[in-house]
Parts: C-alpha cells; structure tokens; sequence
C-alpha cells in the first residue's frame, strides 16, 4: 500500500476513534486505534501513529489499564517531534495519571516536573500535582463524631419546684440507645458536678426529709442521649447534713423510685 492511502485510511479510522472516545465508548476507541497501530504503524505519518499511541493511553487511563496507558506514553515520548510538541506534553500528564493510577507516585511527580519544564504549570497539571501530593502525604484521619458535640438538655426536679433547664452539651458519640458505658457514667457524673454548686446557690434550699436548711444535694441523672435532642434528667434532693441519715434516705428513695420506673417501663 502506498503512504498516501495508508495515510487516509489511517485518518479515516482515527476520526471514528475520536467519535467512540467522545460518545465515551472507551474500549471501542482503543481497539480502533490499535487496529490503525497494527494495520498502518509502519506506512502512515510517523506523527499520526504518535497521535494515535498518546489517543490510546488516554482510553487506557479511562478504562483504568494504566499499564497499558504508561507503555503507549513511553513510546510516545521514545520518539519526539517537534512538530507534535503538544502530544509530547499530553504525553507526560497522561503518564502521570498511569503512574498515579500504579501507585508510583514519586515517578507520576516526576512526570509532572518535565511536563512544567517543558510547558510551564497548567491547571491540569496543578490538580494532578495537587491529588498526587495528598496521596503521598495523606492527611492523619480525622473522626468528626468523635471530636463533634450537641447539645444537651439538662432538666433538673428539685421536688416540686419547678424544672430547671439547662442547656450544656454532649460528646455525639454518646448519641445512641447503646452508648459506651463507662464514657457515659463519667459524662453523667462530670455534668451534675458542674452543675450542683449553681443549683445549691439558686435559692436556700429546705431538706427534702426535715425542716433544716440544705446544705448539699444527691443527684439521680438519668440520660436520655439517643433522642433527636439529647436530654438527662436529674432528680434532685437537697439534703441537710452530707452523708448524714436524710441523704442516706435520700438515695434509699430514689433507688426505690428508679427500680419502680424500670419496672413500669421494661426494656
Ligand atoms: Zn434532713
């Protein structure tokens, strides 16, 4: 066959490729280049053929076989020509892209070093740069649920007065019907802790068993974290001697009360 038909036929094909590429019909399109590779490599234009091997590792990077992809860009680059600089370039960005692909990513930097020697920076060269960065230097995972907080509802009874509300907040790990046990004690305790001596200083409190004035309070916290608004509701006793037989009675009460309600209220 002489150079000229070789020449069209292989243009001819490599408009059709162009076409499958675009329609994204990737496997069609190689095929079709490989078909021009095997039929025409050696009597068309050495520049088409190098056209057509950059065309075809970039259908390799879409289809993922960056082997492949890196194997046509090699070849590409084994044989420049001034008048296809710009497939040069295409060239070392797509090699990039297969060596990313390969996990070889120091040789994918070095890809984009010549590119940005040759060139100067592209955007598309600087995203590439950018993803292959952070894929060297991947970022310590960081746990948002661990680290976030919600807000909390915390509804103190004090007797019959009427309900304190306050608002603190809450860890969102301990957000479910089946939070870590010990973490949600600890919380527990570390919220009434916070909290008594401004209760205990709202007003002068009376003994919830005698008529001496309180001098401290016990504090039955029960959570209800796994609502959509986090509450815990603490049954409060103002008490007037610490450890004293009212704040025994105290805790005896509510042990009773609480052990009603579970009772009432299975699980
Ligand atoms: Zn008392």
């Amino acid at each position: 066959m002489d150079p000229q038909t070789a020449e069209r036929n292989a243009q001819e094909l490599k408009a059709q490729a162009q076409t499958f590429f675009k329609a994204e019909k990737y496997n069609r399109a190689a095929n079709v280049y490989t078909e021009i590779i095997e039929q025409y490599g050696n009597t068309a234009l050495a520049d088409t053929i190098r056209i057509v091997r950059c065309n075809r590792a970039q259908c390799y990077v879409k289809l993922k076989k960056f082997d492949l992809a890196a194997e046509d860009c090699n070849a590409v680059l084994e044989n420049p020509s001034q008048s296809t600089r710009d497939i040069t370039l295409k060239a070392y960005l797509r090699l990039a892209c297969s060596r990313r692909g390969l996990g070889q990513l120091s040789e994918a930097l070095e890809a984009l070093n010549t590119f940005r020697t040759l060139s100067g920076s592209t955007p598309e060269e600087r995203d590439l740069r950018k993803d292959i960065n952070s894929k060297m230097h991947p970022q310590p995972p960081s746990n948002p649920a661990n680290l976030s907080v919600r807000p909390l509802r915390y509804n103190v009874q004090i007797g019959s007065h009427p309900a304190i509300i306050i608002i603190d907040e809450i860890p969102a790990v301990l957000c479910t019907s089946n939070p870590p046990e010990v973490r949600s004690k600890m919380f527990l305790a570390n919220l009434v802790r916070r909290h008594d001596g401004d209760l205990m200083r709202r007003q002068a409190w009376t003994c919830w068993n005698c008529p001496r004035m309180a001098t401290c309070m016990t504090h039955t916290p029960c959570a209800y974290f796994h609502l959509p608004e986090p509450m815990v509701v603490d049954y409060v006793q103002p008490v007037c001697i610490n450890q004293g037989r009212c704040d025994m009675e105290a805790r005896q009460f509510m042990a009773q009360e609480m052990a009603r309600v579970t009772a009432a209220f299975p699980k």
